[in-house]
């Protein structure tokens, strides 16, 4: 048979040969059965009973992925206890029960299904993203009350390599990394849950390969390679031997970067970038001092504020930050200030529906129309300066009036630590996110009203192209490379030098060893990524001079299109690292291309 190649999304780096499993999305479905009276409140206990099952199984879940690979993917499954906890939905489906006199399993569907149906029909992305969400807490639910275990039987553990259409965060989540040696799915882009998931577990995935699923009969074997986004079938002995010997070299590679971790991120002719790390949990400051970073260059602290159903004290802040700083002390710590709206959702605010909330009420926005949640958290921070080395930035800023509201909101609280004799560093950094591309555009303005700035590509670029991060569909417009981002990212990094101040990068587009080189050459002063993309980032930047770097960057901003600009710089990876990019492919396959 002829090798037929298919082209989708590498969403978790790695090689995985093995044999093919193909899950069929089976969701559970309940058939209605009416109730004698007596058996009413029997069916509310079985619900009641079912929905504390689910909600453990899903804190199990959470726990398990928070300390087998970190606590930010564990987050997913906030979402998961939100819909779970929603007083509405017991109340609905125990009023479905009394009322239509039916069984738990036929309510709970009853229940959901409007509620599914009316998130399929929004345009909203995030709003579609809850629908899975909606779909995973639902079939759970069943599945405890029909007494049905998860669907997925891996029957050839430590070969299989798994095709679905699609798979759940809870799905994907019940993966041993060692039964599974990749995924495949036919949907999803580079941030969905099940790709977060996949990469959390570090299970080879590429996603987004359109009508593989079709192709392919289970126990056939494949090669799967997730940093280049591609799918062999039918591989002949040839295209075999080369991933094997491709896979092999990437274990070796692999285990020669971690001793790079201490090492600074220097280039060959002295150009020193700091790498720091994105944590969103103090737990994971362990794993970043192992990593090799050089500080936290974004602690996202909405964590603070999940799974709860008041707001966190000041004393609590306090607390968690004086902690940080003293863990990474000497090494600086940047903390976000709450970025609640969009894709982050907080219990215990609960704002009027909005029909655009990644454009609405949010972040600094948000802080600024509740400053005294705000000023807790500033306070808060301030204290815990005087035991570190702590760094304030603002997300979500859009003009110069947002930080100077906050900045004089930072100024009152500092007075009054000053008035009450209280210490705090008074020459704490505060610095913004650059993701609204209006922020891009006016960074010389905004660089003569703080210390820094932090460019956060994961909105940045959603808000430039007008791709919503979280929406499958659109995954494959998501384009770092851009044109219109590199023109962007340029501007921000000169206005930065132009003022003297520094200039950082905490979107998931620092931590991509694709890019290094590029955003060595923009002369990015930090970049920030997560703790387990630094070593290989540093590998990148100590294996060229700046020089190098900065001569490309012409050629780059001369390209018109995404495409363009990644071809050049695969091909300036090719010959300095030929180990982490493969080959051309093989002449004698056949190619399909999916994802788009
Ligand atoms: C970003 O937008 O790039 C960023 C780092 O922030 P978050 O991913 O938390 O929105
Ligand atoms: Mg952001």
């Amino acid at each position: 048979m002829t090798p037929q190649v298919f082209h989708g999304i590498g969403v978790s780096p790695g090689i995985a040969i093995g044999r093919a499993l193909v899950i069929e999305a089976r969701r559970p479905r309940a058939k209605r059965e009416a109730l004698e009276p007596a058996r009413v409140p029997v069916e509310v206990a079985r619900l009641r009973r079912a929905l504390e099952q689910t909600r453990a199984q899903i804190q199990e879940v959470q726990t398990r992925i928070s300390n087998e690979v970190g606590a930010q993917y564990a987050r997913i499954f906030d979402a998961h206890l939100l819909i779970l906890e929603d007083r509405l939905l017991a109340e609905e489906t125990v009023k479905c029960i009394q009322d239509q006199r039916v069984n738990a399993e036929f309510a709970v569907q009853e229940v959901l299904e409007p509620v599914r149906r009316a998130f399929s029909r929004v345009e909203d992305g995030y709003l579609r993203e809850r629908r899975t969400d909606v779909d995973d807490v639902g079939d759970r639910i069943l599945r405890n009350l029909l007494g049905q275990r998860p669907t997925i039987h891996v029957d050839r553990p430590g070969e299989t390599i798994l095709f679905a259409h699609d798979l759940t965060p809870s799905d994907t989540a019940q993966l041993q990394r060692d039964a599974v040696l990749g995924i495949v799915t036919e949907t999803g882009g580079r941030t969905s849950h099940s790709a977060i998931m996949a990469r959390s577990l570090e299970i080879p995935a590429v996603v987004g390969v359109e009508h593989i699923c079709a192709q392919v009969q289970n126990h056939d074997t494949v090669i799967l390679d997730g940093v280049e986004g591609l799918v062999i079938l039918s591989p002949d002995r040839e295209i075999l031997g080369h991933y094997h010997a491709r896979k092999q070299h990437l274990e070796y590679v692999g285990r020669a970067l971690h001793k790079l971790g201490s090492l600074p991120a220097e280039t060959q002719d002295g150009y020193r970038v700091r790498v720091t790390a994105n944590i969103e949990f103090p737990a994971e400051l362990a794993q970043a001092k192992t990593h090799g970073a050089e500080g936290i260059g974004l602690y996202r602290s909405e964590f603070l504020y999940l799974n709860r159903p008041d707001l966190p004290a000041e004393e609590e802040h306090f607390n968690v930050y004086l902690a940080v700083a003293a863990e990474m002390q000497p090494r600086p710590v940047i903390i976000r200030t709450l970025d609640f709206g969009g894709d982050k959702l907080v219990s215990a605010i609960r704002l009027a529906p909005q029909e655009n909330p990644s454009l609405g009420l949010r972040a600094i926005r948000l802080c600024l129309h509740q400053p005294g949640l705000f000023r807790a958290q500033l306070r808060a921070i301030l204290r815990a300066s005087a035991f570190g080395t702590l760094r304030i930035m603002y997300p979500m800023v859009s003009g110069v009036a947002e930080v100077r509201a906050a900045n004089a909101l930072l100024a009152e609280e500092k007075a009054e630590l000053t008035s009450a004799g209280i210490a705090f560093d008074p020459m704490i950094q505060v610095g913004i996110m650059i993701e609204i591309p209006s922020a891009a555009v006016i960074a010389d303005l905004l660089a003569r009203e703080v210390d820094f700035f932090s460019v956060g590509t994961n909105d940045l670029i959603q808000y430039a192209l007008a791709i919503d991060r979280i929406n499958e569909q659109v995954a494959y417009l998501y384009e770092p490379l851009h044109p219109a981002v590199l023109r962007m990212l340029r501007t921000v990094v000169s206005a930065a030098h132009n003022e003297g101040i520094w200039v950082s990068m905490c979107g998931e587009m620092a931590g991509d060893p694709l890019y290094s080189l590029l955003l060595v050459g923009l002369g990015f002063d930090e970049l920030s990524m997560t703790p387990a993309s630094i070593p290989l980032v540093k590998r990148m930047i100590r294996s060229v001079t700046y020089g190098q770097a900065s001569d490309l960057s012409p050629r780059l901003f001369g390209c018109a299109t995404a495409q363009e600009v990644e071809k050049l710089l695969r091909h300036e990876m090719r010959s300095r690292f030929p180990e982490y990019i493969s080959g051309p492919l093989q002449a004698s396959a056949e190619s399909h291309t999916g994802g788009v």
